[in-house]
């Protein structure tokens, strides 16, 4: 409704403005450091049913502000932490903030799922798997309201233990989302093969479609063969209210972009969902 919408956009963080030139050099003693001293902390990024105005879903995503670099953006702190064998621990460090966070929404009846980024790197480890399940059954959280998002950044399904993994969490009962779809190594025949329950749809297939006759055509045969697949299906980055006409009609229900919500802080989330109505009629 407008008055959380209002909310999310004054709310909302701000970057400075050099965020997107600046790229902190930092080496592995530092990100070593960070994790010991748990640096990082998460924001929550509302997925928006639109045509109740529900949020179904809140992604969290991972920030981290070190003392002397400031704010290091997540793309280039996950990719570092992968290549020095820290993603790990780091994202199990991430997991157990966000249970407790759950756990806090769920105290104040506020029902709402979490979407959770896993590399794709962990999921070849079936040790780590097994220590993810096992924090969530010890925050006392259903697998059901657990998604895990992965984004295809190689060819994964060619590591049959990383398809196994996923194969185990889903079996479990956890949802298992390819986000970006679009980008990157994720194609039309990979989809059969990775045992998901959800596709992302990339920014890059959804901005601007409503001005785009062409990338509408792929959009709906994207969309088209999600549904063949039982893949339920969110439209990420939306950003402008035209689009998200578009992407209504074309028969996409849940959406996650600026137009609705930028990712917000723990505290500001939540009032974000306190002040969602149909969130409570769901508790
Ligand atoms: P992602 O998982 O695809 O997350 C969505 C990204 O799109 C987020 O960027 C979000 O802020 C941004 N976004 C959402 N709506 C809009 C929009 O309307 N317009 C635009 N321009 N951008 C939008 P963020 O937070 O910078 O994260 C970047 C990536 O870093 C994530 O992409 C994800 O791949 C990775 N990441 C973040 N947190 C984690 C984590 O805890 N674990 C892992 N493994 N990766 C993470
Ligand atoms: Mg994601
Ligand atoms: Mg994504
Ligand atoms: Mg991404």
């Amino acid at each position: 409704d407008l008055l959380s919408l209002c909310l999310s956009r004054r709310k909302a963080e701000v970057w400075p403005a050099d965020f997107e030139r600046k790229t902190p050099v930092f080496d592995q003693k530092l990100l070593c450091e960070a994790i010991s001293e748990q640096q990082f902390s998460l924001c929550y990024q509302p997925i928006v049913d639109m045509s109740s105005g529900q949020i179904i879903a809140v992604e969290a995503l991972a920030r981290w502000n070190q003392p002397e670099l400031g704010m290091v953006r997540p793309d280039v702190f996950i990719a570092a932490a992968e290549q020095w064998g820290l993603i790990n621990e780091l994202t199990l460090l991430l997991l157990e903030q966000a249970l407790k966070q759950l756990q806090q929404w769920h105290d104040l009846g506020l029902v709402v799922q979490l979407s959770f980024n896993l590399s794709p790197l962990s999921l070849s480890d079936a040790a780590f798997v097994q220590q993810l399940q096992q924090k969530v059954q010890q925050a006392d959280i259903k697998p059901q309201l657990i998604c895990f998002e992965v984004t295809e950044t190689q060819d994964f399904t060619q590591v049959s233990a990383a398809i196994e993994s996923l194969a185990n969490l889903r079996l479990k009962g956890f949802g298992i989302a390819i986000d970006d779809y679009g980008t990157g190594f994720a194609n039309a025949q990979q989809l059969s093969r990775i045992p998901a329950t959800r596709l992302k749809l990339d920014r890059s297939l959804t901005d601007g479609v409503s001005e785009r006759p062409q990338q509408r055509l792929v959009l709906e045969n994207t969309i088209q063969l999600a549904h063949k697949l039982g893949l339920s299906l969110i439209a990420e980055g939306v950003e402008r209210l035209a689009d998200a006409m578009v992407l209504k009609r074309c028969g996409i229900q849940l959406v996650q972009g600026y137009l609705y919500h930028k990712p917000l802080a723990a505290e500001d989330c939540t009032l974000v969902l306190c002040n969602s109505p149909e969130q409570q009629a769901a508790s």
